[in-house]
């Protein structure tokens, strides 16, 4: 069992005039590699050999502000890929409703996704993911209803996974071949579709632009130490493939940090869940254009979101490339049909953005505040920590899962946070908790945020985040929102 690419003959895509890029014009290839739940710090600390190849040779720039949007995967993919917000999120006293509601029991809609308008833009594309679910598939979500790009590494996946609909069909079959695979050729899941990676750059010329999205899951998503041992590997990679790369914007990125695990039950931890690496090589022949330097160089320090890396996609596929990358000055990005919370990082980005505005939940806000550390005895805490409980329970009686999932009790609170957040006006402050908190019988950590206005609690974010592993626990229900709080009655 082995992949392979065969390039494609490019036919021009209906509707490229309007968004085209005359030939004429330096187009530059893309390659995005995800490495799901890694940290900015963890990177760092984990991939120093990478760093250096990727400083040395490709001159990289490290951002470390970005702030994921979401708690989870799919959440921050559809910011950074989408550029939609798929959560419910509360500003003040305002619900901001998802801008794709119930998206996982429909159809994507293919012409946001930022492939698509690679696409459009004439490149050659392909995306690959390290399991057969895929970014917007886990765990039975419907994704897109047809390949929205050229080369697809899933069908691979779906052949080779025992769950997976050909299962009963091959069953036998797969066995051999999952075997082959891992034990007698010795790969893991990224050998595999970083091999798809290299096929793909391999199979057309350099003068083809190409876009590239690769997604690793399996490397360090169950823990943080995952990172070290590939360090090697991506470090020969990005020396190897330096002069395919050239003429390439390279984005090494995570969704979001780790999720979960020891470390996420400290401060520091939290700091790097809410703070996914982001490192960012720009093609060989803009390396000497000193705006877009300076650019990098001052946005590397400061705040931005998936969302922005949404938008500098789109602007490193139409409008940076329609200036032939001679004008990287500051535009207004809601004159192109985005929302105010987000831009591209190719050009200045201001200072005084706030969470607020960027549509960031306050409990992932990157920014600091004049958060306190109060006893997990106080009455407050308690009662938050309870409303939080509840909230669970809704979460669960909303799904309509109650007939399956166990009742949650609170048990004990792990750890508490205060802070006064001051309006506007300065008449109206109101005061948060963050709350971590442990419940009953599934021993599931959870952390959330409740703001208290006028001695009632209310919860901004539409999700509370489960801080350590439910593995088999939530066996019983495939509702991706309910997996981290069921405990399946069959266990108790
Ligand atoms: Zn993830």
């Amino acid at each position: 069992m082995h992949t392979q690419i065969i390039p494609q003959k490019l036919t021009p895509v209906p509707g490229l005039s309007s968004d085209a890029i005359q030939l004429s014009l330096y187009r530059p290839s893309v390659m995005i590699i995800v490495i799901d739940s890694a940290s900015s710090s963890s990177f760092l600390r984990s991939m120093p050999r990478t760093l250096q190849v990727l400083t040395d040779l490709y001159g990289v720039t490290v951002f470390r502000g970005l702030n994921k949007v979401a708690d989870n995967s799919a959440p921050n993919a559809h910011a950074f890929l989408n550029g939609v917000r798929s959560d419910k999120l509360m500003i003040d006293d305002y619900v901001l409703k998802p801008e794709v509601p119930d998206w996982c029991h429909r159809y994507l809609n293919a012409s946001k996704f930022i492939g698509t308008q690679f696409v459009k833009a004439g490149y050659v594309t392909m995306m690959a993911d390290d399991g057969p679910k895929a970014i917007f598939g886990w765990p039975n979500c419907y994704g897109f209803k047809q390949k929205p790009i050229h080369h697809y590494l899933r069908p691979y996946h779906i052949r080779i996974d025992p769950d997976s609909m050909s299962s009963e069909e091959f069953a036998e079959d797969t066995a051999d071949l999952l075997f082959q695979i891992r034990e007698q050729q010795c790969k893991e899941t990224y050998d595999v579709v970083m091999e798809y990676q290299k096929q793909f750059l391999n199979a057309y010329p350099a003068s083809v632009p190409k876009f590239s999205l690769i997604w690793l899951t399996a490397l360090t998503h169950d823990t943080i130490n995952g990172l070290f041992h590939v360090d090697d590997y991506f470090a020969e990679f990005f020396r190897q493939y330096q002069s395919q790369l050239s003429n390439s914007f390279v984005f090494f990125m995570a969704d979001h940090g780790p999720r979960w695990g020891d470390i996420r039950e400290g401060y520091v931890g939290r700091l790097e869940d809410n703070n996914p690496m982001l490192v960012v090589a720009v093609p060989e022949p803009l390396r000497k254009n000193k705006q877009l330097k300076a650019n990098m160089n001052m946005n590397a320090n400061r705040l931005v979101s998936q969302y922005d890396v949404y938008t500098t996609l789109f602007d490193i596929s139409t409008v940076a490339a329609q200036s032939n990358w001679t004008d990287l000055s500051a535009i207004d990005w809601t004159s192109k049909g985005f929302h105010k919370r987000q831009t591209s990082f190719l050009r200045p980005v201001d200072l005084t953005r706030s969470c607020r505005l960027m549509q960031i939940p306050e409990l992932y806000c990157l920014c600091e505040s004049d958060e306190k550390y109060i006893s997990t005895d106080d009455p407050t805490v308690l009662s938050a920590a309870q409303y939080l409980t509840n909230q669970l329970m809704k979460q669960i009686d909303e799904s309509g899962a109650r007939t399956i999932c166990a009742d949650l009790s609170l048990v004990n609170i792990v750890m508490a946070t205060t802070n006064i957040v001051r309006s506007f006006n300065g008449e109206q402050n109101r005061v948060e908790y963050v709350v971590m908190f442990m419940v009953a019988p599934s021993k599931g950590i959870f952390q959330g945020l409740v703001e208290l206005v006028n001695g009632q609690f209310r919860m901004p974010s539409s999700r509370l985040s489960r801080i350590n592993a439910y593995g088999t626990d939530s066996h019983c229900t495939q509702d991706a929102l309910i997996m981290p709080v069921c405990y399946c009655r069959d266990l108790v």
